[in-house]
């Protein structure tokens, strides 16, 4: 099953963890916040199969648990 990932930038302390673990997915914005590269943070692109136990690392890792990762696109959970 797919599954989307997208950034809480209201808790994301932009410390850089996700985006050393998943530099494919995770950047960090001119606010030094991260973000998904795939769709610019929507969290409606299906994450890449080999991209998916990276995402779930930077998930796991993340010390204010600002990745969420979802299977269905964000818009629809919202
Ligand atoms: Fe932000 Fe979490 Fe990524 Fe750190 S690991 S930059 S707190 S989303």
């Amino acid at each position: 099953m797919a599954k989307y990932v997208w950034v809480n930038q209201d808790t994301c302390i932009g410390c850089g963890t996700c985006e050393g673990i998943a530099p494919d997915i995770f950047g960090l914005d001119e606010e030094g916040l991260a973000f998904v590269t795939l769709d610019n943070n929507q969290g409606i692109v299906p994450i890449p199969d080999d991209k998916l136990e990276d995402v779930q690392e930077a998930m796991e890792d993340c010390p204010t648990e600002s990745v969420k990762v979802a299977e269905q696109p964000y818009e629809e959970n919202a």
